[in-house]
């Protein structure tokens, strides 16, 4: 971790930005990919780390931007197979101004452009970048992946991890593991899924990986991914989650993780995957409040959970 300090940030070159989004859809998200050989960050990072981008100007305060992290969407040998190329998911944050300070007019609702994802999203093919990192210990892949099945789920651009992971157990330089691979992918509407023709080819290529589209605002089915596996557990997922060598790994935003540990407390599937902390306890899991639910009840061993 921290091979390269945000202070002292080492350039990188955009080689690649492409929309990873397919038909129209009212966001804008982008795969960047950036080049950092003959940089200590070549060959130091792993898959589910994140890197820093530590983007030009001043903040509000007239202070240099702080780094920003943003989550690896590359395997761990890189896009070119050498560790040399580095990328992430970037999705535009495009908003309506919040106040964020007592003193700030309080019925402010400008425009807000967010820095550094406009930033990044605007960087053409050659452009420099400062980079820093790698960050994270613990949202990584294990030591022998053969050894483990993986239930992978996101929401949003909480995918971006997964592309790495799942690029990296079916065509690594390994070889094709042959662990069972699944992956629940949340999003607003079809056109909102990150990275869906990619997905579907690799499904199609490989019978140990399904993938599993669920969208949040369809007209035919509404559904959250915690929801999507409780209503397919018997048709895939009991058997898969009850094997003691399947790994749950969580990525996007923060409310998935509750709505899957009641899913596990409520179909008896948490050991290993939840530690329920007192005054909780598993059998009264019908009454968690969410807010109880984050301070006492916490990934296991077999869960790993990046979440914001
Ligand atoms: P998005 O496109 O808005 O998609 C999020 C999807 O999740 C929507 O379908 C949403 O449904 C659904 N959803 C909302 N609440 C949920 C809940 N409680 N349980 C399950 N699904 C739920 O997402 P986004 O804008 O990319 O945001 C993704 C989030 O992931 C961001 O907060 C980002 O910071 C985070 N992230 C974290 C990491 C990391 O930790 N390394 C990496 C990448 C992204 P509705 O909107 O229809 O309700």
């Amino acid at each position: 971790m921290h091979v390269v300090r945000p202070k002292d940030p080492v350039v990188g070159r955009v080689v690649a930005s492409q929309p990873c989004l397919n038909g129209r859809s009212a966001s804008f998200v982008r795969h960047v990919a950036i080049d950092v050989s003959g940089t200590d960050l070549a060959g130091s990072f792993r898959v589910g780390q994140a890197f820093g981008v530590i983007p030009p100007g001043e903040d509000h305060r007239g202070k240099p931007h702080s780094v920003r992290l943003y989550s690896l969407a590359c395997p761990s040998h890189g896009e070119d197979g050498e560790g040399n190329v580095l990328s992430t998911t970037v999705k535009r944050v495009i908003d309506e101004y919040t106040p964020q300070e007592h003193d700030e007019e309080q019925d402010a609702h400008h425009l807000f452009v967010g820095v550094c994802s406009n930033y990044l999203c605007d960087l053409k093919i050659g452009d420099e970048v400062l980079v820093s990192g790698p960050a994270g210990k613990r949202f990584l892949l294990p030591a022998d992946p053969s050894r483990h099945d993986y239930l992978f789920i996101s929401t949003g651009t909480g995918i971006a991890p997964y592309y790495g992971m799942i690029r990296e157990l079916l065509q690594g330089p390994e070889g094709t593991c042959s662990s069972r691979i699944e992956l629940v992918a949340g999003a607003p509407y079809t056109t909102d899924l990150i990275y869906d023709d990619v997905f579907q080819e690799l499904a199609a290529a490989h019978d140990n990986f399904t993938y599993h589209p669920v969208v949040s605002r369809s007209d035919i089915r509404r559904e959250y991914v915690d929801r999507y596996i409780e209503r397919n557990l018997d048709d895939s997922f009991r058997d898969f989650l009850e094997d003691p060598r399947t790994l749950i790994y969580m990525c996007g935003l923060e409310g998935m993780e509750s709505g899957l540990y009641r899913v596990l407390a409520r179909h008896g599937l948490s050991d290993g995957y939840m530690d329920v902390r007192e005054p909780l306890t598993l059998e009264g899991h019908e009454s968690w409040e969410t807010a109880d639910m984050k301070r006492n009840v916490k990934a296991g061993p077999r869960c790993l959970v990046e979440v914001y």
